[in-house]
């Protein structure tokens, strides 16, 4: 009998119920963003609080830069995010995926099972990488045999031997080293993470950076995943609203006046990749703390861009394989400070995909696909 493996045991696939499939309750992405404060030495640190004023500010980017934005330290944010999920609860929600990998881990796992317990919101956590340049020392140096055996250990005895077990993989693809390949290290947890999820019919995650990484990479990978063994309906590759518009910055688009203002909307790459069989999701909705990036020069896709993609995937056929999130990313994605939280998807994203004639395939996209999806 297949089960979904979340923080507190496991449950019949049927009984997870509204899930979004990439979420982070506990996230700590201080490492990633240390550096991007050298960019910008004109903004003073009092810039960088969450009193109200400045809440427009960090959205514009700032968040990155904004230490008390992403500390998730301290019994105030167990509460903080507790009441985050009870939100979600309140539309609707009953799980969640918890992205938060090694690299990136923001509260030890047994707080995980604290706040499932707390909010009543299933949680399965991932077990796997973020970046190459945040790999903890524990795997620094190793093989992709090494970072299978680590994983799986994991996998059979819990996180770091607490008995809480992962319930998917992940990899992450963050670039390109020499503008080319990806990074050595990137690949191999890749190759590693995708091998295991051949061998155990364990579902496995994506992360993709695009720009650097271009629509034919990606499928590249995609490929590879397949070719190493794994079944592609337990492949799913994350954020693919970022390959909705080509890979210019901020600068093109202002530049290209003309060009902006006929959005260079493709859902090619993501034609390409869900013939393939593996499922995509598109899971940046509501998160107004990484939407207009003006700081920075991430592709972010507007909400509206991102549900047009749907939409027009979703009268292909492809409704079986979409899945949807909001990837809530730091405490300017939360309810308590004017964000949507968890709950962009279920109401709005929900009502207007109801309103384009997609009631079904919008509630199939948040229950019957995760379910089948995460089941193994
Ligand atoms: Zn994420």
């Amino acid at each position: 009998m297949k089960k979904v493996r979340t923080v507190c045991g496991d449950i019949a696939p049927e009984r997870l119920g509204t899930t979004m499939i990439h979420e982070h309750v506990a996230i700590n992405l201080s490492p990633v963003t240390a550096g991007s404060r050298t960019f910008f030495p004109q903004i003073k640190d009092e810039q960088l609080t969450l009193e109200n004023r400045n809440l427009k500010f960090l959205q514009s980017g700032a968040w990155s830069m904004a230490p008390e934005v992403m500390d998730t330290s301290g019994d105030d944010y167990l509460k903080f995010i507790v009441n985050e999920l009870k939100e979600y609860k309140a539309v609707g929600g009953e799980a969640l995926c918890e992205c938060s990998v090694y690299g990136i881990l923001g509260r030890p796992y047994e707080d995980l099972v604290r706040a499932s317990e707390e909010s009543g919101v299933n949680i399965v956590y991932g077990v796997g990488m973020y970046r190459d340049s945040v790999r903890p020392a524990k795997f620094q140096g190793k093989s992709e045999d090494e970072i299978k055996t680590l994983f799986e250990a994991d996998i059979d005895n819990g996180f770091e031997e607490t008995g809480i077990k992962p319930g998917f993989l992940k990899a992450t693809f963050s670039g390109l080293a020499d503008g080319r390949l990806p990074f050595p290290g990137e690949m191999d947890v890749f190759r590693a993470v995708a091998r295991i999820s051949a061998e155990r019919g364990m579902p496995m995650m994506v992360h993709l950076e695009v720009p650097p990484l271009s629509g034919d990479q990606i499928l590249g990978f995609a490929e590879l995943a397949i070719a190493l063994g794994a079944d592609p309906k337990k492949v799913l590759f994350c954020h693919a609203q970022s390959l909705v518009t080509s890979p210019d910055g901020r600068p093109e688009m202002i530049a290209d006046v003309i060009k902006s203002h006929q959005p260079r909307f493709s859902i090619e790459p993501h034609q390409r990749l869900l013939d393939l069989g593996i499922n995509i999701s598109f899971d940046s909705f509501g998160n107004q703390a990484v939407q207009p990036f003006e700081l920075g020069g991430a592709n972010v896709v507007s909400e509206y861009l991102e549900l047009s993609a749907v939409y027009e995937l979703l009268k292909l056929g492809y409704e079986g394989q979409i899945m949807l999130g909001h990837d809530f990313c730091c405490k300017l994605s939360a309810k308590a400070y004017g964000g949507y939280g968890y709950t962009r998807v279920p109401t709005f994203v929900c009502d207007m995909l109801g309103q384009l004639g997609f009631a079904d395939a919008a509630h199939r996209m948040i229950t019957t696909n995760p379910a089948e999806f995460l089941a193994f």
